[in-house]
Order: C-alpha cells, then structure tokens, then sequence
C-alpha cells in the first residue's frame, strides 16, 4: 500500500494510555496506539451513525469497490453490531476490475459477508471501457453518474432504505472546496454526508466516514490486517477532483487541521441535511430521480446507442 504510515521514535507514547505510540493524527495533535487508534474510528463512525439517527434495526446495503475506503467502513460497522450486506459494481476495467473483486472477496469470505457483483456490461450495455472511446466528456463523470444510478435502483429493487458508501472526510472536503471554486451554489447546498431516503424514489444516502481521513483509513485497514485493493483507477489519472484534493493536502501538511475545520464549520453552519426531493423530478425515460426532463444516464445511452447506429451501413450500401 502506498504511503506507508510514518514509524514513531521508540519513545513516543499513546496520549490516551501512554502504551507505545503507532500513529500521530496531526490535526488532532495526538498520537495513539493501536488500539486506542482502532476506537477512535469506532466512535467517529458510531458517532456519525447517532447523529444520522440509524440504529441497529435498519439493514444497510454497503456500496464497496474493493478500496480502503469501502472495506473500512463495511468492517466498522459490522464491529459496531449494524446488519450489512455489500453490493459491488464490475465496472469492466481491464485488471482493475477484477482485482478490486478479488479484495472484496478476500475481505467478505472470512467475515461471512454477504455482497452482490452487478456487471454494468450486463446491466447499462456498455462497460466502462467502452464507453470512454465513444463519449467526449470525462469518462469519471460519466462513470460516477452511472454508477449512482445503478446503486440507487439496485438498492430499492433489494428493498434496502440505507445505501452507505466509503466517502472520507478528504472526499467530502475536497467535494466542497470544488464546488465552490466555479461557484456551484446549487452543489453546495446539497453536500451532506446523510441524506434523507425520498420514499419510493430513492435510498437514504449515508457516508458514516465523514469524520475520518484518508491517511487515517489506510492506518485503520493496516492496523485491522484489511488488504484493500490499493491502485487508483487507471482511467482516473488527472480528474479534476484528484487535482483538488491534492491542494487540500499540501494546506492540510502547511496548516494542520484545517481540512477537518474547513468542511465541519460548513456542516455546523447547516441546520439540517436538505432534503433531496425538494426539485427532483423523474427521468421521462427511464423513471429515474432527475433533475431535468431525461436524466444524465438516458442522455449517454442516447449518444452510445446514436453512434452505435452511425455505424452500421445504410439500407442499400454497396
Ligand atoms: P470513488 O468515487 O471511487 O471515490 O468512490 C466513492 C465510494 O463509492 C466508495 O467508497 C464506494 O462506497 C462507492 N463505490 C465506488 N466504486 C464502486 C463500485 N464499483 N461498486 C460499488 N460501490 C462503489
Ligand atoms: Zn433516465
């Protein structure tokens, strides 16, 4: 795994319990040890989970892609006592792929887990690698957008109310900071790491991982014997928001803290999550939540299925 957590001088103490110290959280300023290190995600994880108001009685469907993000939050929860199941979408990404299912069975087999696979080949009627070549637009776009969609109808056709994704505090932070780069008001009122369930429509949206950081989430699988699948996706090199997280971390190593105070003062200043549903309308095409008449899916489906047809010869071609 990459970046390596910093090894500590032998002197070093946990300032919880003074046992030799394994890992410093420098906007924390603190350094525990093990243990002490693997608590503190529990309570920022059940800490989420209280203020999200979900108990241990609602099953939660765990979106996991095979990373350190998604294994982590699927095994704190099920630590915690949460009913879980994992879904998992093959993207078709040439070795990718099938090593981030490889990691999520080698997580899921001993712990008994239960998860899907859904093929968006199968599912969509393309497969990631395909549609790069055919689409003009960044392919992460398009491919979360679908990706979206697919985890939104397969959790309401599984009747699960909660899909939970491995969003951290470094995702969210740099979400926000984008979006208010080029001034997406309409983005910036929505971001909440829970949002309500819209009945019949769509699950609640749940990232119990908001309080934790990346670094932190790569000591916790390191410290849990978790073995993610560590690559980046090949097809990601030189996303915008690889480029804003990037600028979060070099202010974060200057400055300390001041990713976790950028993004909490955001929440603290927010009464409640909004509510999704408030201008969200369906799909004319395909029934699903849309902003606009057809939704963003429809609309790269048309283009494929419009240049697929390009393509075969005219009635009549020699
Ligand atoms: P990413 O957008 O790749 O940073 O992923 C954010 C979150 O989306 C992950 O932590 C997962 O919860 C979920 N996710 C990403 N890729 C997949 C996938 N292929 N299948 C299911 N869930 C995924
Ligand atoms: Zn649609």
């Amino acid at each position: 795994m990459e970046n390596i957590i910093p090894k500590l001088p032998e002197t070093a103490k946990c300032k919880k319990c003074k046992a030799r110290g394994e890992i410093r959280l420098p906007s924390h300023n603190t350094i525990f040890c093990r243990e002490c290190f693997i608590r503190f995600c529990e309570t920022a994880v059940s800490r989420a989970m209280e203020k999200f108001r979900i108990g241990n009685e609602s099953e939660l469907l765990v979106a996991v892609s095979g990373g350190k993000d998604s294994l982590a939050v699927w095994d704190l929860l099920n630590r915690l006592g949460y009913r879980t199941r994992g879904i998992h979408i093959d993207l078709g990404i040439e070795n990718f792929s099938e090593a981030s299912a490889d990691a999520i069975a080698d997580f899921a087999s001993p712990r008994n887990l239960a998860w899907t696979r859904y093929s968006l080949k199968e599912t969509f009627g393309w497969n990631v690698e395909e549609i790069r070549p055919r689409i003009r637009r960044s392919i992460c776009s398009i491919c979360g957008a679908i990706k979206r969609q697919m985890l939104n109808r397969l959790a309401m056709r599984e009747g699960c109310q909660m899909l939970v994704s491995g969003h951290n505090l470094d995702d969210e932070a740099g979400r926000l900071l984008g979006n208010i780069l080029r001034h997406r008001d309409q983005y910036v009122d929505k971001q909440y790491p829970y949002l309500p369930e819209i009945p019949g429509l769509m699950p609640a949206k749940v990232k119990p991982l908001y309080r934790l950081e990346s670094h932190e989430l790569r000591a916790y699988c390191r410290f849990s014997s978790i073995r993610p699948h560590s690559e980046r996706c090949p097809l990601s090199r030189g996303a915008t928001s690889h480029i804003v997280k990037e600028a979060l971390e070099m202010i974060e190593e200057r400055m300390p803290g001041t990713k976790r105070d950028f993004y909490f003062t955001y929440l603290k200043k927010r009464a409640a999550p909004v509510f999704e549903g408030g201008d969200i309308g369906v799909c004319r095409e395909c029934g699903e939540p849309a902003y606009q008449d057809t939704c963003g899916v429809c609309t790269v489906r048309a283009q494929l299925l419009a240049g697929r047809k390009s393509k075969e010869p005219e009635a009549g071609d020699a």
